[in-house]
């Protein structure tokens, strides 16, 4: 069967067919909007990870007739009430630029100790089939906690991993900045990679191969 992804990223594209393949699930076709010619963008104006997700998932199957995987994902500084947050992507305005992102974050931390600079990337997906109507078949949220560094360390990754620095004790990558790690070591521990695997895991039964 044909499974849309709601994005024209290839590192996610490469994650899900991972992870599709370490649980040995065939069977599967993974395809991008780019390769059906492209479909609106939606909206991303959710309060929540989740709620944007399903909004896209619901609106990605509709617009194709295919089973759609959707994601949204963000940064949650403790110290900032959670923010950036579902705005993690335009949190110093549009066009969205990481690097001018960043340097918004370490001057609203400016001053803030080691103690108390904690946060949290998220992830949602959502699995939807296409009706008609399109409806959601599972979902899966993943988290990681870390805390904000003062400036940033390492070259891999994209966004705020520069300035994430990974502290989960007693795991492979413990003390590193996530722009330290390499795809493979990134994914094994991410807010993404936990909500895949969690997803993958479902999807036998929610999509009955
Ligand atoms: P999206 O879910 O791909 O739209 O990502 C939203 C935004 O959250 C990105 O533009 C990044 O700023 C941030 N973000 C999400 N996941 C990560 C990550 O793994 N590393 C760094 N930044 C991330």
């Amino acid at each position: 069967m044909k499974l849309l992804l709601a994005s024209n990223n290839p590192k996610k594209r490469a994650e899900l067919e991972a992870i599709l393949a370490r649980y040995g699930i065939s069977g599967i076709e993974v395809v991008t909007p780019a390769e059906l010619g492209g479909i609106d963008d939606v909206e991303e104006d959710g309060e929540t990870f989740l709620a944007n997700a399903e909004k896209k998932a619901l609106a990605s199957a509709a617009a194709t007739g295919l089973h759609a995987l959707a994601d949204d994902s963000g940064l949650a500084v403790d110290a900032l009430d959670g923010a950036p947050g579902v705005r993690s992507a335009r949190f110093a305005g549009e066009p969205s630029d990481d690097s001018a992102n960043n340097a918004k974050l370490l001057r609203l931390l400016d001053g803030v100790a080691e103690g108390e600079r904690g946060a949290a990337f998220h992830c949602a997906l959502v699995l939807a089939s296409p009706g008609p109507p399109p409806a959601v078949l599972t979902t899966a949220v993943g988290t990681v906690r870390g805390r904000i560094l003062e400036a940033s360390r390492g070259e891999s990754g994209f966004g705020y991993d520069p300035l994430f620095l990974f502290t989960e004790p007693g795991q492979p990558g413990t003390g590193k900045a996530f722009a330290e790690l390499d795809p493979v070591e990134k994914a094994a521990i991410s807010h993404r990679g936990r909500a895949l695997e969690q997803l993958v895991r479902a999807f036998p039964a929610a999509l009955g191969i």
